[in-house]
């Protein structure tokens, strides 16, 4: 099992999950060249090791293990891996066109209707 960042993160970043990460698994960091061009952050599944510490460090209870995820939030499971098998591993062009075939999990929503 791992645990997913949600829509809540879109357009907040807050960062106090990176902080908390044992294994530097949330990106992008404050630190990260990315940071600003990035609208939520995104948890790696190859390396998250379920330990839950930044759970209770979110301020807009963002982040789920996998299990507990809301189901319509379900496709950001596949986002946040994403982030990871395309951009981090060099594929710009495929990430960005995975980010314009999914702009509406990217795109901040109303606090009222979370
Ligand atoms: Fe990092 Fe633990 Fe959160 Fe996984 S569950 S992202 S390892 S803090």
């Amino acid at each position: 099992m791992v645990y997913v960042i949600a829509e809540p993160c879109v357009g907040t970043k807050d960062t106090a999950c990176v902080k908390v990460c044992p294994v530097d698994c949330i990106h992008p960091t404050r630190d990260d060249e990315d940071f600003k061009d990035e609208v939520t952050l995104y948890i790696s599944p190859e390396e998250c090791i379920d330990c839950g510490a930044c759970v209770p460090e979110c301020p807009v209870a963002a982040i789920f293990p996998l299990d507990e995820l809301p189901a319509k939030w379900d496709a950001y499971t596949e986002l946040n891996a994403k982030y990871y098998e395309l951009k981090k591993t060099g594929d710009l062009d495929g990430w960005k066109a995975y980010q314009d075939a999914h702009k509406d999990l990217l795109t901040p929503k109303p606090k009222a209707e979370h």
